[in-house]
């Protein structure tokens, strides 16, 4: 393994050579893409309303069962935050980079997100899967109805907010996410899985790499002999599998990479 280490912005030639060889470039992203937006990670420490909860209570199907309430409120609070949040130059810097490949037919970039987030698409580059649904989105819990209306967010945050009814059948109205102890939506599944078997180049941003299956994403890249890319500034459970390492963030590294492998701005 490469390991780049204390230079930030210092790009291999390797990392070059690999970009201008590969055809279908695949960017796995996590909670740390969005991080220097102002979305904040699951292993940020929480405080305020929330830091009794861990957040497998606030995301997760048994906490929406026994307490519908707090993970309402939780996800109210979330989901307000991201609206007032704006995509990084990270997130940028790849929808330049699939723009202009598919403008100059030199290749795809794709990107497969775990965050329920929309600040891919706000960069102008929708995910062709978003493995953890979408906090933007949101639907009856009973009767699957969409249900955007019904959505206003509190002035304040609280902790602890009853959801709204559907108008349809009077279930509990929820976001489109997918919480642990539900199964991954089958077509972002096979996008991802499409997406790890086809490509020719992974980079893997921003993930602990402790939530499955997005997790084994990379390995299965790498398993076909697919060079796999790590940047992350810290270690993560998928560290020792990679090919390159780049401990920088994604909003400082992504621009860089990018403008490099581009030869020019947009
Ligand atoms: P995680 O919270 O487990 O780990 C975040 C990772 O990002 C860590 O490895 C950390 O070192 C790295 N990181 C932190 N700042 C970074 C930066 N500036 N640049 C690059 N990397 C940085 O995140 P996860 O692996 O995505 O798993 C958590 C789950 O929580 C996911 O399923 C996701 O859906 C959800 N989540 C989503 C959001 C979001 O939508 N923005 C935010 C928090 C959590
Ligand atoms: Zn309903």
């Amino acid at each position: 393994m490469n390991r780049l280490s204390d230079t930030p912005t210092e790009i291999p030639d390797e990392l070059y050579d690999m970009c201008g060889q590969a055809r279908r470039v695949v960017v796995l992203t996590g909670a740390g893409m969005s991080a220097e937006s102002g979305v904040p990670t699951f292993r940020d420490p929480i405080d305020g309303l929330w830091e009794n909860f861990e957040p497998e209570q606030l995301v997760s199907v048994e906490g929406w069962r026994t307490d519908p309430g707090t993970v309402w409120a939780w996800h109210l609070w979330f989901a307000a935050l991201i609206s007032k949040c704006s995509p990084n130059p990270g997130h940028r810097a790849l929808g330049r980079w699939a723009r202009t490949w598919q403008r100059r037919e030199a290749g795809t970039v794709e990107v497969i997100t775990q965050n329920i987030d929309d600040l891919h698409e706000r960069a102008g580059l929708i995910p062709i899967s978003h493995l953890h649904g979408s906090i933007t989105t949101f639907l009856c819990s009973q009767c699957g109805a969409k249900a955007q209306s019904v959505l206003s967010y509190p002035k304040e945050p609280s902790a602890h907010i009853m959801p709204p009814r559907c108008p349809v059948c009077g279930g509990y109205i929820r976001p489109a996410v997918t919480w642990f102890g539900e199964e991954l939506p089958r077509k972002d599944i096979d996008a991802a899985v499409e997406a790890a078997m086809g490509c020719d180049l992974m980079l893997v941003v921003g993930t602990s790499g402790t939530v499955h299956p997005a997790a084994g994403l990379p390995r299965l890249a790498a398993g076909r002999g697919v060079p796999i890319i790590e940047i992350n500034p810290r270690d993560t459970a998928l560290t020792h599998d990679m090919d390159i390492v780049w401990r920088e963030s994604a909003a400082v590294a992504l621009p860089a990479l990018v403008d490099g492998v581009l030869g020019d701005h947009e």
